[in-house]
């Protein structure tokens, strides 16, 4: 059974606990670089990617998770999770880092401010037919993806044509715009421990 952390600086920790352990996961909480090393995968949970940032960096984890992320570490990233997983960001902090590892362009708070919550059923690649219920909070969308980067969820832009990147993963990276340690769908959860064990150790 694979041993899951979830960066507990800040963000909605406890949701992610129990979604992973919900999926067959062994979670557990990380706020020291002991307690990095002794995970097999990380989590991002949502809440301020700014503010989880600063405490990334205060705690001495923000160069333990990019060493390990770039050992081939599996980490999922929900909202400012996924902003933190971004190689770029827009509508950042000027000093704001992430950790990076995807190569993609992340912009924050991008469904807007009137916008700042709503729900949506999303096709998710691999996932099967049922939509997943996706809940967004001041999310951030995916503006510009490399080539190694796989889409596996977009949703119809608002104001015409276009559609949004929402959910993506390359190689052992998974990010998503939305939340679903907020409902009872465990589908992404599972995914990403699948992802785990296909990784290994
Ligand atoms: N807007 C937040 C940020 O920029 C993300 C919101 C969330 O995680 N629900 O970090």
């Amino acid at each position: 059974t694979p041993v899951i952390g979830v960066l507990a600086l800040q963000g909605d920790v406890r949701e992610h606990l129990i979604a992973l352990a919900a999926a067959d996961a062994i979670a557990r909480e990380v706020r020291r670089p002991e307690e990095l090393a002794d995970v097999d995968a990380l989590v991002i949970p949502g809440g301020e990617s700014t503010t989880m940032s600063k405490l990334a960096l205060l705690f001495g984890l923000m160069d333990p998770i990019r060493a390990r992320v770039r050992a081939g570490m599996p980490v999922y990233g929900t909202c400012a999770g996924m902003i933190m997983l971004a190689d770029k960001i827009l509508d950042g902090r000027d000093d704001q880092e992430t950790v990076g590892g995807i190569d993609m362009t992340v912009r924050r708070n991008a469904f807007g401010r009137q916008n700042e919550s709503f729900e949506s059923g999303i096709a998710f690649d691999g996932l099967g037919e049922e939509p997943v219920h996706g809940v967004f909070i001041r999310a951030p969308w995916v503006e510009e993806v490399g080539a190694g980067v796989q889409v596996l969820a977009e949703l119809p832009a608002a104001d015409g044509p276009d559609s949004r990147i929402v959910a993506v993963r390359q190689g052992n990276l998974l990010a998503t715009s939305f939340h679903p340690e907020l409902t009872g769908d465990h589908r992404v959860h599972e995914y990403f421990v699948r992802m785990v064990e296909s990784a290994g150790r």
